[in-house]
Order: structure tokens, then C-alpha cells, then sequence
């Protein structure tokens, strides 16, 4: 019931209106919004650095309604990849195809991603697309391949969503090209034609695609599988699996959500495996953080008891 109400209040003009102006709602967002500013999610960085996890800022801002916005977005993440190349921190950058103009024109928002993608190449940053809800799936992952296979820009991935029917088929031809992926489960509300309602065949899925794409010839070719769940089942699978097969934990990384799940994050390092944080930052944080609400209704609990914290 509260997971399809706070995915409506996500994208309800009238509820951000509200909670954007109330001051005890902005403290609780810092748990999981790095800041406004890109200064403060570079001082986040350099803490999560210093604690062996590697980033990837990502720059909250989606669905832009003007060439012009965005324009803007790409002049933002192209500053972005500058500055984190400057500041010699171990940060990738997540970008989002809407706000570059992707509800617009492909065309267009090929031209702008490329120019982000080509920037990250020439200044050795990785760029991954995240992945939006499925109406934007088949030209997200046109515009991924046109730049990974046909402009040659190996520093660009990929995030797929184990909820999808189809993405068994998409993940075996990744595999295919040495593609760069972040698995997740996905995050917004589908209808049971494209993607499986159970959580447990979601989760299942997630398995199974784990095992289907963390395989020597993938490896070989160059693929990297990045799981990003905190979901320890998930977590123990791939580590299970990727033992089973003597696969390394150089191999692979595991991947969350700044603020989820810190102690796992923190354990996972110091057993020895990969960790990235996903960081966002930035003024436009009330969808990423309602979405973030309706991932863990627990996370209500700590929204209120900061409403109400003096
Ligand atoms: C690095 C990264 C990038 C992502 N990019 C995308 C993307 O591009 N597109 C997309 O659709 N989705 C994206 N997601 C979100 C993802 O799809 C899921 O919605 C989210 O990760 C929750 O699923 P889970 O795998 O953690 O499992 P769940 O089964 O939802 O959660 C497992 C356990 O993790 C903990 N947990 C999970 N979420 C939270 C939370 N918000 N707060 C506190 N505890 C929590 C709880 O203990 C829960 O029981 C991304 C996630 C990560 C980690």
C-alpha cells in the first residue's frame, strides 16, 4: 500500500511543494542526499575514499521540458566530470538520460550524452546511464550501445533492472559486447505486463542474472558486473557463486545507495570486495528521496522522528 503512495508523492507537484519548504524534512534528507552543492558531495566522497568505498555522484535532476534545460544538465555533469577528475578522488559519475532530453528527441540526447561520455573518456572517468522506467528502456540501451560499440568509449555503463521480463535477453548480449553493468532490481512502479509484481521472482531473477553474467568468457571479454542491492541474500549469492566459479573479487563490485545500509557497506570493504557509493547531490532531491521512502517504509519512521526532532 505505501510503496505505489510514496512513488505518487514522488511526482506529485503539490507534495513537493509542501515538504521542500518544511525545514525538519530537508535535515531528514541528508541521511541520503549528500548536499546541494558538488563541493559537498566531493567532501562526502573523500569520507567514503578515506573508508575504501569508491563514488558515483550522481546530479538530481530529471524529466527537463527544454532544449535549453537540457543543455544546462550536460553543461552541469560535464562540470561535474571535470571537477572529480581535478580533485583525483576515485568518484564516477550516473547520469540520466530524461534530463538530457531524452522525452524530447534520441537524437539529440545522444549528441549530449556522447559529449558527457566523450569528456569522461579523454579526462579517465567512468560514466554509467541509469536506467528510467521501461518506456524509456529500448532508447536507453540504443544509446548506450551507439556509444560503447560503435564510438568505442569503454568508459561508459550501463544500468539494468532485474524487474523487467526482458532483461535476461538484454543482459546476455551486454554480456556478449564486455559491457559495464549495474544490476538492480528497479525502482519504479511497472505494470505486470513488462515486469514480474512478485518481489520473490524479482529477487529471484536478480539471482540469476548474478550468475548469468559474473562468468569467465564475459570476464574475458571485458564485461564487469556491478551488483547494487543491499540485500544480503543478493549479496551472499554473488559471493557464493563468484567463489564456486574462482572468480575474484577484483572481478566485480558491489554497489548502494549513500545512506543505506552503511555497517554492510563498511563490512563488505573489509572482507575484501569492491564497494561503490551512489552519492546524489543537488537541489532537486524530493523524487530520488521519496523513491528512497518507498524502497523501506522504516525509512518513514526516521523521516518523522526528524520532523519532529528540535
Ligand atoms: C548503486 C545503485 C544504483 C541504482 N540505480 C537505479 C537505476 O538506475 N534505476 C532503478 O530503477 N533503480 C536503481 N536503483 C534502485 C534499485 O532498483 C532498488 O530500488 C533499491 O536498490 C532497493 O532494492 P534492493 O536491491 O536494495 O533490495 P530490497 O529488497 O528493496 O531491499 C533489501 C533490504 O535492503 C534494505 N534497504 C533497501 N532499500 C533501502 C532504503 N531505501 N533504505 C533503507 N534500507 C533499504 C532493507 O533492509 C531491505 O530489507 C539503484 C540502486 C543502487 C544501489
Amino acid at each position: 500500500m505505501l510503496r505505489p503512495l510514496m512513488i505518487y508523492l514522488s511526482q506529485a507537484g503539490w507534495a513537493r511543494d509542501m515538504f521542500i519548504h518544511f525545514a525538519p524534512a530537508r535535515r531528514a534528507v541528508r541521511r541520503f542526499v549528500a548536499g546541494e552543492t558538488l563541493d559537498e558531495a566531493l567532501d562526502v566522497t573523500r569520507q567514503l575514499n578515506a573508508k575504501g568505498m569508491g563514488v558515483t555522484l550522481n546530479y538530481l535532476g530529471e524529466h527537463v521540458h527544454t532544449e535549453a534545460e537540457a543543455r544546462a544538465a550536460a553543461d552541469a555533469y560535464t562540470h561535474i566530470v571535470d571537477r572529480a577528475a581535478e580533485s583525483q578522488l576515485d568518484a564516477s559519475v550516473s547520469v540520466k538520460l530524461s534530463s538530457l532530453g531524452l522525452e524530447m528527441a534520441e537524437e539529440f540526447c545522444y549528441e549530449l550524452t556522447r559529449g558527457i561520455v566523450e569528456r569522461g573518456k579523454a579526462r579517465d572517468i567512468d560514466i554509467t546511464i541509469d536506467m528510467e522506467d521501461s518506456r524509456h528502456t529500448d532508447a536507453t540501451l540504443r544509446i548506450y550501445h551507439a556509444l560503447h560499440d560503435d564510438c568505442q568509449c569503454d568508459n561508459v555503463g550501463i544500468v539494468i533492472q532485474a524487474y523487467l521480463y526482458r532483461t535476461e535477453a538484454d543482459m546476455r548480449a551486454l554480456a556478449d559486447s564486455g559491457a559495464r553493468v549495474r544490476l538492480c532490481k528497479g525502482a519504479y512502479k511497472e505494470p505486470p505486463e513488462v515486469a514480474f509484481p512478485k518481489k520473490r521472482d524479482v529477487d529471484d531473477n536478480f539471482a540469476a542474472l548474478t550468475r548469468l553474467f559474473l562468468n569467465r568468457e564475459a570476464i574475458e571479454n571485458g564485461a564487469i558486473l556491478e551488483v547494487a542491492t543491499h540485500d544480503e541474500r543478493m549479496i551472499e549469492a554473488a559471493k557464493y557463486h563468484a567463489r564456486q566459479n574462482d572468480i575474484g573479487p577484483e572481478a566485480f563490485e558491489f554497489q548502494m545507495l549513500y545512506g543505506v545500509r552503511p555497517r554492510l557497506q563498511e563490512q563488505l570493504v573489509q572482507e575484501g570486495y569492491r564497494m561503490r557509493i551512489y552519492v546524489p547531490f543537488g537541489s532537486q532531491w524530493y523524487p530520488y528521496f521519496m523513491r528512497r521512502m518507498a524502497e523501506n517504509p522504516a525509512n518513514l519512521w526516521f523521516m518523522v522522528v526528524n520532523f519532529f526532532r528540535a
